[in-house]
C-alpha cells in the first residue's frame, strides 16, 4: 500500500504545497491555517475589548475605591478628593441607569474646583478620567466666545471630546470635559447692558445647555459652523463636566462675607477661628456668584469645592510620592542608560525650597528638577558612569548655573 501523503486537517493542502506542517494528537495544521487563525483570534479579541467600554459594562467603584486611586496621584485636597469621589461615584450610578423604583431621576452632579493655578485641579480631571478609561477634552474657557464672534464657539468644546474618544460618539457621550479658567468667562460688570459682553455672560448663556444636557450638533473637524458641514449629534445628557477657576480675589468675597455673618453674632468666637490663610475652604456658591457667575451656570454646577495651597510639605511629597512622581521619573530615565540615580534628602529639601522662594508653585519642581539633571542627562549616556548620586551641593551648584540666574533677572 502507498503510504498516505500528510495533509492540513482545516485546508487540506498536501505537505508539499505547504512550508510548514504541525502534527496534533489527531490531526495537522499548515502554516496558511494557523496564520489566518492567529488573525481571527486577533479580531475577537479587539472587538471583545470594544464592547467592554459600553456603559453597561462600566465598573462602578465605590467612592472610597476612587478615593484610593486619587490618592495614588494627587498628594493632599483631601476636601477635593473626598467630594469628587461622591460626585463621580454618584454620576456614574446615573450612568448605569440605576433608577429605583419610583423613577427617581438622579440629576448630574457637574463639579466646580476654585483654587490658585497649580495645585492640581487638572490633574484631579485627569486622574478621574484614566480611572474611569473614558475620553477626557480639557478647553480653556478664555477661548470661547459668542457663536459669531471671533474665537471658538462653545461647540468646541465637544468637537475636542469627539476627538479625544478617537471619534466614537458612544465614548465621547460618556466622556469628562474639564472646562478651565472658568472665572475668566465672569461677568465683566455689574451692568450687562453697557458693552456687549461676548466673551464673558454671553458664554456663560451658550455653556448653559451643553451642561444641561442637550442634543448638540457637532461639526466633527472643528471649525465655524457653516451650511455644507456635516454634524454629529452629541448628547451632553451623561457628558461629565469639571470647571475649574482660580477666581483671583475671591477670598476678599469670601471675607468680607465672613465679617459681615460675625456682626450678626453675638460673641466673635466664629470669626477666631477663621483660618486667614487659607479663605477658599470656606467658599459658598454664592460667593462665585458675587464673582461674576451667572445664577444659572452655578446651578448647573452642584458640586463646589476648593483646592488647598501648597505647602512645603506637599510640594517636598508632590516630587516623591505620586506613581508618576518626578523623582521616580528621572530614576527610570537613567535606568535606562543603565544608571543608578539617587538624590538625597537635603537636596530634596532645597527644590522645594526653591519652589517656595521663586513661587513656581508644583509646576516649577518640573524645571528645578530639569536644570539640575540636564547636565548629567546630557553627558551620562555617553560615559561609562553606572552612578548618579545628587546631594544638596551639586543641586545647589547645577541650578545656580543653569537657572537661578535667569530666575533673579525675571524677578
Ligand atoms: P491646575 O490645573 O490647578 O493649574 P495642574 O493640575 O495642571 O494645576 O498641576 C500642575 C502640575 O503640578 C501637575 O501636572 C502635577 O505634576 C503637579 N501637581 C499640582 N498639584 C498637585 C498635587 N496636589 N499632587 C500631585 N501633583 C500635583
Amino acid at each position: 500500500m502507498a503510504k498516505q501523503t500528510l495533509e492540513c486537517s482545516f485546508c487540506g493542502r498536501k505537505k508539499p504545497e505547504t512550508d510548514l506542517l504541525i502534527a496534533g494528537i489527531d490531526a495537522h495544521i499548515c502554516d496558511k491555517c494557523i496564520e489566518q487563525a492567529h488573525g481571527i483570534v486577533l479580531e475577537e479579541l479587539k472587538a471583545n475589548k470594544g464592547s467592554k467600554k459600553n456603559v453597561g459594562d462600566l465598573i462602578l467603584k465605590k467612592p472610597k475605591e476612587i478615593r484610593a486611586f486619587l490618592d495614588q496621584y494627587v498628594i493632599g485636597q483631601d476636601q477635593t478628593k473626598k467630594v469628587m469621589s461622591v460626585a463621580v461615584y454618584n454620576h456614574y450610578k446615573r450612568l448605569m441607569q440605576l433608577q429605583t423604583e419610583d423613577d427617581v431621576e438622579i440629576e448630574k452632579s457637574n463639579i466646580i474646583m476654585v483654587g490658585q493655578t497649580g495645585t492640581g485641579k487638572t490633574l484631579v480631571a485627569k486622574t478621574i478620567a484614566r480611572m474611569l478609561d473614558v475620553p477626557l477634552a480639557i478647553v480653556d474657557a478664555t477661548v470661547l466666545t459668542e457663536a459669531g464672534y471671533v474665537g471658538e464657539d462653545v461647540e468646541s468644546i465637544l468637537t475636542r471630546l469627539l476627538q479625544a474618544a478617537d471619534y466614537d460618539l458612544a465614548k465621547a457621550e460618556r466622556g469628562i470635559v474639564f472646562i478651565d479658567e472658568i472665572d475668566k468667562i465672569a461677568r465683566k460688570s455689574d451692568n450687562p447692558s453697557i458693552t456687549r459682553d461676548v466673551s464673558g455672560e454671553g458664554v456663560q448663556q451658550a455653556l448653559l445647555k451643553l451642561l444641561e444636557g442637550t442634543v448638540v450638533n457637532v461639526p466633527p473637524k472643528g471649525g465655524r459652523k457653516h451650511p455644507d458641514q456635516k454634524f454629529v449629534e452629541v448628547n451632553t445628557q451623561n457628558i461629565l463636566f469639571i470647571a475649574g477657576g482660580a477666581f483671583d480675589g475671591v477670598e476678599k468675597i469670601i471675607s468680607k462675607r465672613l465679617n459681615r455673618q460675625a456682626v450678626g453674632y453675638s460673641t466673635s468666637k466664629n470669626v477666631d477661628n477663621i483660618d486667614k490663610d487659607n479663605l477658599l475652604q470656606y467658599i459658598i456658591p454664592k460667593d462665585i456668584k458675587d464673582f461674576g457667575l451667572i445664577p444659572e451656570i452655578i446651578g448647573r454646577l452642584p458640586v463646589l469645592t476648593h483646592m488647598d495651597p501648597l505647602d512645603r510639605e506637599t510640594l517636598r511629597a508632590i516630587l516623591t510620592e505620586p506613581k508618576n512622581a518626578l523623582i521616580k521619573q528621572y530614576k527610570k530615565l537613567f535606568s535606562i542608560d543603565d544608571v543608578a540615580f539617587t538624590i538625597t534628602d537635603e537636596a530634596l529639601d532645597f527644590i522645594v525650597d526653591k519652589a517656595l522662594e521663586y513661587k513656581l508653585g508644583a509646576r516649577g519642581l518640573r524645571s528645578l528638577c530639569e536644570a539640575i539633571l540636564t547636565d548629567a542627562m546630557y553627558d551620562l549616556p555617553s560615559s561609562d558612569e553606572t552612578e548618579l548620586k545628587i546631594d544638596r551641593e551639586y543641586a545647589e551648584h547645577t541650578l545656580n548655573k543653569n537657572l537661578l540666574k535667569r530666575l533673579e533677572i525675571a524677578s
